[in-house]
């Protein structure tokens, strides 16, 4: 039974003409699948079609030449395109769910020398300045949105979603930041909002009465010269009257220099402004960004929860809520790979996208076998081995599962951590898996079994640094691990993920009971740290960005060799933490040489070549790892198969995305 405050969740959704299963969407992701086999594509939504969605949406797909985000990028602009999609429509329709097909125009959010907008503005994130579209031109693109609409309707979706968040064409038309014009297409916000009105009136007109129009709508624009708050509202009206069937939420432009959907971000952090738009219509409004786990809204998309889990829906009807294996909202397996030109996949999940290719068959032959560590890599191979039928064993010295992910889940900004150690817990004791804590494993106690798995994880490096064993020096798992006090005056020495991640738990405050204090679990403070206005009284929602560098308690400075910038790992993520420290005074010293610890400081070189004692009471060192091996010998001689995975493997570069990864895929192999 589900809990009685997810019910409305879970109630369907008549729309007149048609009726959603519940009031769960499945939000647009361009998982790098659109431009492959369609087979693949079709699996992946059947997956989640299986898994209960009330309705799915596509990654965007582009409805002309003009509007792609890069040369190559999926379209629906023809025949051709339609009849392709039908194994994706039709793969769902059999699996009992619905889907709608995102239409997408980027105008000058892409990577195209032939890009257009409302005016030739430049994006402060992309390489080109488009090309403002004549008028004639304009009446092209919104029949183009039309006709995209109608080759949806022959591949047998059920609707479509008009992108107009995020910064794309549509808001380039709505805001001042993207429109100059002074012809009947802007000047005025009744001008400016004419194109995406036009854009929806005319799907309608092209389509009939009974087809799922979602308009994804920017509820808030994050960017100076943004929409104010009562034209958004009264889009939202007009929106309803030229035929909008759903509302959905966009949050920020992808230029914001505001986080909205890192794991920094409180959950339902930006409910507020969905809140608002519900009041003034009378269609369906969906909420979005950082909800992951069931709630009391009545409706919700989301998109990289059903990445991480398929049965979200499923298992949130039938009382599962501990089973769901919950998105963290780390982006290293999904926004990461999309912009470093990869396909998508999920930290907690690389089956997500890889329906085809990564399946776990039942084992005819059932095997004995024992897992050394119960970090991200054991508990990932533990957990696919029982299901497939194994009898396993884990073992792990510390008294709890979870390995190096107990220290992460202390770091402000990872409290979601939690939630990863909470999904294989229990999905651990549901597979059968012998668990056995709190037991430093020697060979000897791996003798009964048919097969090992060594996924004992790694050892923090120690440089050869002059003073590295002075008394103000410690390693990072002596702060986050042992809770060794540190001084007011820090310095890390390394600007790896740790690093970063160590000058966050220094910067924040504790609360009474010792515990570190996050702008991510507090929305007032979220919004407050990034400046945020919740009344939405300057245009865009911003009140400029108020983090307060008295607020951090300890003067901290992160250090590297390597001349590039200081970020954390991230590729969509490193530009908030870089954010985050430096308004919090946080000090970043890339290309520097270690000369050595007294007792004064750290004495260092900077790339001009002059030297620099940094006055500091102690030293952080964060300078890497290496893999933990120290069993292999011994039970290699044993005379056993014996696997390695994690960072005992390879401990360089090694993180819990490719931890979890190498598990499952070992797994599905014994
Ligand atoms: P570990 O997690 O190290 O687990 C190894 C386990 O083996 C340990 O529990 C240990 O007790 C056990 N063990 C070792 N020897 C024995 C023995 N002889 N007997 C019994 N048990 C034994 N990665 C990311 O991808 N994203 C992040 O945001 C991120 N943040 C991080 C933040 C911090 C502060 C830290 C410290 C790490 C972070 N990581 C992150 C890295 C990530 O946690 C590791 O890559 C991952 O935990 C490696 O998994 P593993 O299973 O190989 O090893
Ligand atoms: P890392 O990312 O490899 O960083 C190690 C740091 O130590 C580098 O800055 C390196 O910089 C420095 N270093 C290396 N050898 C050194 C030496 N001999 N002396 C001085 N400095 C040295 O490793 P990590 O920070 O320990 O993180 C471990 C893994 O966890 C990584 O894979 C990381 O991606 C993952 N992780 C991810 C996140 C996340 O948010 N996604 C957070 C934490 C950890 P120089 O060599 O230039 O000095
Ligand atoms: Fe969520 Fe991270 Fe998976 Fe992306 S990779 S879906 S953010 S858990």
């Amino acid at each position: 039974m589900p809990a009685a405050s997810h019910t409305k969740l879970l109630e369907p959704l008549n729309l007149g003409f048609t009726t959603l299963k519940n009031r769960v969407i499945m939000g647009s992701m361009h998982t790098g699948l659109e431009e492959e086999d369609p087979a693949k594509l079709a699996a992946f939504f059947a997956r989640r079609a299986q898994g209960d969605v009330g309705l799915m949406i596509t990654g965007g797909f582009a409805t002309s030449e003009t509007a792609v985000l890069w040369p190559g990028a999926g379209r629906m602009t023809s025949e051709q395109d339609a009849i392709r999609h039908r194994t994706v429509t039709d793969a769902v329709h059999a699996a009992g769910g619905k889907i709608a097909i995102q239409l997408l125009h980027a105008g000058r959010q892409a990577y195209n020398v032939n890009m257009v907008s409302a005016s030739a503005k430049q994006s402060p994130i992309f390489p080109f300045t488009p090309r403002a579209l004549t008028a004639e031109e304009i009446e092209q693109e919104i029949d183009g949105f039309a006709s995209a609409a109608s080759y949806a309707k022959m591949a047998g979706y059920d609707g479509v979603e008009v992108m107009g968040s995020e910064g794309y064409l549509l808001n380039q038309f709505l805001t001042e930041r993207g429109n100059e014009r002074t012809d009947e297409w802007g000047g005025t916000f009744e001008k400016r909002m004419r194109f995406p009105l036009e854009v929806v009136r005319r799907i309608r007109a092209k389509v009939g009465a009974e087809f799922i129009i979602v308009y994804r709508m920017s509820m808030l624009d994050l960017v100076p010269d943004g929409q104010s708050l009562e034209e958004t509202l009264l889009l939202a009206r007009e929106l309803e009257k030229a035929g909008v069937t759903i509302l959905n939420t966009g949050i920020g432009w992808h230029e914001a220099k505001i986080p909205t959907i890192a794991t920094q971000v409180p959950r339902g952090a930006f409910t507020w402004a969905t809140r608002k738009i519900k009041e003034v219509v009378s269609i369906p409004v969906a909420a979005s960004n950082r909800l992951n786990m069931p709630g009391d809204a009545d409706m919700i998309a989301m998109a990289r929860p059903f990445l991480a889990d398929p049965d979200w829906v499923l298992k949130t009807k039938e009382g599962r809520v501990d089973e769901i294996n919950t998105c963290i909202g780390c982006n290293q397996a999904c926004l990461d790979h999309t912009f470093g030109g990869k396909r998508c996949s999920c930290l907690v999940n690389p089956q997500a996208c890889h329906e085809t290719e990564l399946v776990f068959v039942k084992t005819t032959a059932k095997k004995k076998v024992a897992v050394v560590g119960a970090g991200p890599a054991g508990m990932s191979f533990s957990l696919t081995a029982a299901q497939r039928g194994h009898a396993v064993t884990l073992f792990d010295e510390a008294k709890e599962i979870g390995g190096q992910f107990n220290i992460a889940k202390q770091v402000p900004g990872k409290e979601e951590f939690h939630e990863t150690i909470r999904y294989f817990s229990t999905m651990l004791k549901k597979e059968g898996v012998n668990l056995q804590l709190g037991k430093r494993v020697s060979a000897d106690d791996l003798k009964d079994f048919d097969e090992v798995v060594l996924a004992t994880g790694i050892i923090p490096n120690v440089p050869s640094l002059p003073g590295v064993d002075h008394p103000k020096v410690m390693g990072y798992l002596d702060v986050l691990k042992h809770g060794k006090a540190v001084g007011q005056r820090v310095a890390i020495v390394g600007g790896g993920g740790i690093g970063v991640d160590t000058a966050e738990f220094l910067t924040h405050h504790e609360n009474e009971h010792g515990v570190a204090q996050s702008p991510s679990t507090s929305i007032e403070d979220f919004c407050e740290f990034w400046g945020i206005d919740r009344d939405q009284k300057a245009r865009g929602g911003i009140a400029g960005v108020k983090a307060n560098p008295e607020k951090a308690s300890r003067q901290i400075t992160i250090l590297q060799r390597k001349p590039k910038k200081i970020a954390g790992p991230g590729k969509t993520t490193g530009w908030i933490h870089r954010a985050a420290l430096e308004a919090k005074g946080v000090r970043l010293l890339s290309g520097v040489e270690y000369i050595g610890v007294e007792d004064a400081g750290l004495r260092i070189r900077t790339p001009d070549g002059a030297e620099h004692l940094l006055e500091v009471d102690n030293v952080i060192v964060c300078a890497g790892q290496h893999p933990n091996r120290e069993l292999e010998e011994s039970v290699r001689a044993l005379g056993k198969t014996v696997h390695i995975i994690g960072g005992a493997f390879k401990a360089a570069e090694l993180d819990a995305k490719e931890a979890i990864n190498q598990g499952a895929r070992l797994a599905a192999t014994v």
